[in-house]
């Protein structure tokens, strides 16, 4: 599997880099992890088809990861796209993310492809070609719905990264977190990678939380400048916590073969 992440920013706007998005690709098919990067130019410039992706997973509605996405469908439109897209998001964002294209005048008739919404339910894997998604529930939004879901019973408050297996190989993308823990449930079984973010903790409360799981390669995105270029402190932390996994932060549209 080839993954390019493509923003590795955290939810401030950084000079340098951009925000969340990363892609992955096997021979058979193609998932976008979030929108927030401008995936648009990016497809277009590395000229994928653009029947690529073949599903995006959105994993909450912060703009630092749906940013783009109005603008990745109009983009597919108009480079005449033909396959279905599918869409995972938390249930209660869909009706949002509908309303939105077609209040940006994206509308079904027009685009030429179909967009096929699957509300994502914890606890209930689906496949999608050859990928089995299983969603990964994170704390990121409850501290928040704890002072707002009253007020604004319409807005969602979920948050789910996902466990993307291929080839009986576990990838895990941990989308936003309140802290390592939460990702407990999808250590249960090994994990070849896992893409993880690096802005909502201490550093070091991921390694301390990683050295008891089988994760075999570490890929940190969504991290704030001060980390940019930090990796040997970053590799540094993780041995005197005792994680043995391969630790990479990676760069905005770096690619690896996994
Ligand atoms: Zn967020």
């Amino acid at each position: 599997m080839r993954v390019t992440f493509l923003g590795t920013s955290d939810g401030h706007t950084s000079a340098t880099r951009g925000h969340s998005g990363i892609l992955l690709q096997t021979p058979e098919s193609s998932l976008l992890l979030d929108c927030g990067y401008n995936v648009p130019r990016y497809l277009l410039s590395h000229k994928l088809n653009p029947d690529v992706p073949e599903a995006v997973w959105i994993s909450h509605l912060h703009n630092d990861h749906i940013g783009q996405f109005g603008m990745l469908i109009q983009s597919l439109w108009l480079r005449a796209r033909s396959a279905p897209l599918h869409i995972f998001a938390p249930a209660a964002t869909i009706p949002f993310l509908r309303d939105s294209l077609e209040k940006c005048l994206l509308f079904s008739e027009l685009l030429g492809f179909s967009l096929e919404w699957h509300p994502v339910r914890p606890g209930r894997a689906v496949k999608i070609g050859v990928f089995q998604l299983d969603a990964v529930p994170t704390r990121h939004l409850a501290n928040l719905a704890s002072f707002f879901k009253k007020k604004y019973p319409r807005t969602s408050f979920d948050c789910y990264g996902v466990a993307v297996t291929y080839r009986k190989q576990r990838y895990v993308y941990s989308a936003d977190i309140e802290k390592p823990q939460d990702l407990r449930p999808a250590f249960k079984q090994p994990v070849h990678a896992l893409f993880c973010e690096l802005s909502h903790f201490p550093e070091r409360e991921l390694f301390k939380e990683l050295a008891a799981h089988s994760v075999r390669n570490l890929l940190l995105t969504h991290y704030p400048d001060h980390l940019q270029n930090k990796e040997a402190f970053l590799k540094a932390l993780a041995r005197e916590e005792k994680y043995r996994g391969k630790v990479v932060l990676m760069r905005d549209e770096k690619t690896v073969s996994l």
